[in-house]
């Protein structure tokens, strides 16, 4: 699922090329498939000047002058792409003359969506150490489970909470009360490191999930991690362990060495 690293790479690739444009015209593709059929809304943004694309966690936005703004949210499949062939289009946008599409096989992303209530964005300023503790202190729910609740951090997702808490020396399945100030405050660095790393390298594109840019380009991220998806850990060479109770719905992997 595209994290936040991810959904910044589509940010700036669409926002380079279509900032200034006008949108000429607006097909809706299989209506049906909308958990929330914004129709009638979406072909009112015909005649739009782009302002810009800007992201709010793994939310994107696209901005027009004198217009609401449309919000995206890519689920488990969605794709934002420049031209490209889909039989899955969900949305199309002319804009200055190319097609922007939007398309989903499995119908999890979402278009015109309101955006929900979420913590602040890892990249910024506000989200460090103290903030981290604060929110961590006194809960007994797995540390991974509350980095990826949007609520409290907006951004992170399997990925890159995997590689921020491996990063920070943190198993994935502790009590998220039972980290010190010094483990919060390497957790906040560690999650802002990987996910600019995430950002610089145009994201991930593993084998199980098939992350593509907007022009169809794959990112680099998965060059990098050190345990998600691999069998030995990237920093010390030890086998990499699943812990035992699913986290979000599956086993969360750690290295026994790097990791307490
Ligand atoms: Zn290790």
């Amino acid at each position: 699922m595209p994290e936040l690293p991810e959904v910044e790479t589509v940010r700036r690739a669409l926002d380079a090329r279509c900032r200034g444009k006008v949108v000429e015209s607006v097909r809706v593709g299989r209506p049906t498939f909308y958990r929330r059929p914004p129709a009638a809304a979406l072909r009112a943004l015909t005649g739009g000047t782009v302002r810009g694309f800007s992201r709010r966690g793994k939310y994107l936005l696209l901005n027009l002058e004198g217009r609401p703004s449309v919000v995206f949210h890519l689920g488990m499949s969605g794709r934002l792409t420049v031209g490209g062939e889909s039989p899955h289009v969900r949305l199309e946008l002319t804009v200055g003359g190319e097609l922007l599409r939007f398309h989903d096989s499995r119908r999890f992303g979402r278009v015109g969506c309101p955006l929900p209530e979420l913590g602040p964005e890892p990249l910024d300023d506000a989200f460090d150490g103290a903030y981290l503790w604060k929110v961590l202190r006194g809960r007994r729910a797995p540390v991974k489970a509350l980095i990826m609740d949007q609520r409290l951090v907006a951004g992170l997702g399997n990925i890159y909470a995997t590689e921020a808490l491996h990063a920070a020396g943190v198993r994935p399945g502790r009590a998220a009360g039972s980290l010190s100030r010094a483990e919060a405050a390497a957790l906040a660095r560690a999650s802002r490191e990987v996910l600019e790393a995430g950002v610089a390298l145009g994201g991930a594109t593993l084998d199980d999930e098939s992350f593509l840019d907007p022009l169809g380009r794959p990112g680099r991220m998965q060059e990098r991690v050190k345990v998600y998806g691999r069998k030995t850990c990237g920093t010390c060479g030890a086998a990499v362990l699943g812990t035992r109770r699913s986290i979000g719905g599956r086993a969360s992997l750690y290295c026994p060495s790097c990791q307490r």
